[in-house]
């Protein structure tokens, strides 16, 4: 199907095309012939990306005919934001047809100089509830001629308290309208709204009522409550390209996480509504443009946010209304693309899991903070990984190089690149050297989670507890190489004629891998192991420093994609904690 199927006026569909949109997306398939006609209440439960602002914005841009005076067409929705971004998604769609004039009306701003847009005729206004009623009241709009009103995110508008609101809103609007109704989830109160204000609404549900996008990867971490931050280092340490969502319960909270994030060199701000209307712009302009990794935000100065790519939603603190981890995992996986949204619990947060499970209906993933060895690893890798891709510009360095050549003249290639990764490397290095694991046990969590947590192969887990007698080996071969764990378990089993069960937790990278085992077998296999053949390869193996791992596949999903790195550089230091 394409946009020409669905009756849009042909320059409503020319807008779309130019802003490449090719097909209607699922919402926008169903609602869109249905709300082209008039007396068409509808109600659609669809998540944020999946194309609702176009599914409710083309029907009434393509309503609008001729210039207006009074609006014809009336958006309520939760934020500031939300309300910034439909307008402007209008704009785009009216851009063959100028008559469609969209004014945003919000609070935190000037109420006069919207006042005078309203003024001047306009044909949708894009509201938030408290400014609209404010306006209505003023008797500074005229809402006679409103043909079809949107009510945009109806969950959200009713949890931050805006119910006596929307039915004043309501009741101001002309009995003879169309309602069209989207919420991410159906409760109780977006129910009644349906039921008092909608007759007959054809419902579309994209999902399941009340779940979760399937692309996401919902996982869990359970710390101690004093481990949190640290935790959440290490989960930005191991995604070294996070373009991620930090969702903090407080302002306070969002503010201090933000300033220590900024402080140790993380690519980070703060977002909550403590800030100024200026401070706030200007910080969502910083990560739209990708200025900055990490937003640390508020669930309400974060709602609405419509910004494509993020990677991952974390959630340093779970939100008081379990309910909204909804909002806060779908600003991940957007328009059909994958993402991940961790959650960090202490110890007796368990059952908030479970009730999340219930509310999303899909499961959660249980794994181990990753251990500061398999952080360093990842985190090289993505080092040299951003070496290797770094452009030259011959032109500009030709005049430097003799000097250089000559300075390390003596140094073979191996030591220069020893050098060059230490100067880099060396701080984050002692960080993690003296870190420790960060795993707590949780009181109510089923016996069977850390297994699920381990299914992937990788984890044998038996480091856990009797770390003191086992010692930790480094291996030169990983996933590269066609290694996995039992291929790596096999080759130490056929060298030393050790028992498997004597091997404990592996953990295959990329480009190399660790594996746990008894101290006193330690020198035998160091022996043994060292130079033996893998599928044609030579498998080199050194002891590390850390007695064993301790716990840690560190979200064990296997999608680092090197280069990058949230930190603003690694120069001068990447140690999380003790930079600069
Ligand atoms: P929304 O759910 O309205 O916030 O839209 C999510 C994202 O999908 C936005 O970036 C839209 O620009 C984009 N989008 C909406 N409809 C389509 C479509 N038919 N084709 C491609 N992208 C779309």
């Amino acid at each position: 199907m394409t946009f020409n199927d669905l009756g849009l006026r042909s320059q409503v569909v020319k807008a779309v095309t130019d802003m490449g949109f090719e097909q209607p997306t699922p919402i926008q398939e169903q609602a869109i012939p249905h709300l082209l006609k008039s007396n068409s209440d509808f109600v659609g439960l669809a998540q944020t990306g999946t194309g609702k602002t176009a599914a409710f914005g083309l029907p009434l841009v393509h309503r609008i005919t001729s210039s207006q005076r009074f609006p014809k067409g009336l958006i309520i929705c939760p934020t500031r934001e939300l309300c910034l971004q439909i307008t402007n998604d209008l704009k785009d769609y009216s851009k063959y047809e100028k008559s469609a004039k969209t004014v945003a009306v919000y609070g935190g701003s000037d109420i006069r100089s919207q006042m005078r847009s309203i003024k001047d005729g306009v044909a949708i206004i894009v509201a938030t509830p408290g400014r609209l009623c404010d306006l209505i009241k003023r008797k500074a709009i005229n809402l006679a001629e409103v043909e079809a009103v949107v009510l945009d995110e109806a969950d959200e508008m009713l949890n931050m308290g805006f119910k006596e609101d929307l039915d004043f809103i309501l009741n101001e609007t002309p009995k003879e309208k169309s309602t069209w109704l989207f919420s991410a989830t159906m409760p109780k109160d977006v129910a009644r709204i349906a039921k008092t204000y909608m007759t007959d609404p054809l419902e579309v549900s994209i999902g399941n009522k009340n779940e979760a996008n399937v692309n996401i990867d919902h996982i869990y971490f359970a710390v101690k409550e004093r481990d949190r931050y640290a935790a959440l280092k290490r989960l930005i340490d191991f995604n070294p390209k996070i373009f991620g969502l930090v969702f903090c319960r407080t302002r306070r909270e969002t503010q201090q996480v933000a300033e220590k994030l900024g402080k140790e060199g993380y690519s980070a701000e703060a977002l909550h509504g403590d800030l100024s209307q200026a401070q706030r712009d200007r910080v969502m302009n910083m990560f739209r443009g990708r200025s900055i990794q990490l937003l640390v935000a508020t669930d309400v100065a974060a709602r609405g946010i419509d910004v494509d790519d993020i990677t991952h939603v974390i959630n340093y603190n779970l939100p008081d209304e379990v309910e909204n981890y909804t909002h806060r995992s779908g600003r991940t996986a957007r328009a059909g693309r994958k993402g991940e949204s961790l959650v960090l619990i202490n110890t007796r947060e368990k059952y908030k899991i479970n009730q999340i499970e219930k509310i999303i209906n899909q499961k959660f993933t249980f794994a181990e903070i990753p251990t500061a060895e398999v952080i360093c690893a990842v985190q090289l890798e993505s080092m040299i990984e951003k070496v290797k891709d770094t452009k030259v510009n011959e032109k500009e360095i030709a005049p430097f190089i003799p000097h250089i050549v000559e300075d390390f003249a003596d140094l073979s290639k191996e030591e220069v690149i020893k050098k060059f990764v230490s100067a880099e490397f060396n701080r984050f290095l002692d960080y993690y050297n003296k870190a420790g694991d960060l795993n707590a046990k949780v009181s109510d969590r089923p016996g069977d989670d850390r297994e699920r947590g381990r299914g992937k192969g990788r984890d044998r887990g038996r480091s856990r507890g009797g770390d003191e007698n086992k010692q930790r080996f480094f291996v030169s071969l990983g996933e590269k190489d066609g290694l996995n764990p039992g291929g790596l378990l096999r080759v130490i089993c056929d060298a030393t004629g050790l028992k498997s069960d004597t091997i404990g937790r592996i953990d295959i990278m990329p480009a190399f891998s660790f594996f746990d085992a008894e101290k006193s077998d330690a020198d035998k296999i160091l022996k043994d192991v060292k130079g033996a053949d893998f599928e044609g390869k030579t498998m080199n193996i050194e002891k590390t420093e850390n007695k064993s791992s301790k716990g840690g596949r560190g979200g064990g999903h296997g999608n680092r994609r090197g280069g990058g790195g949230a930190r603003k550089s690694h120069r001068g230091g990447g140690g999380g904690g003790r930079r600069r």
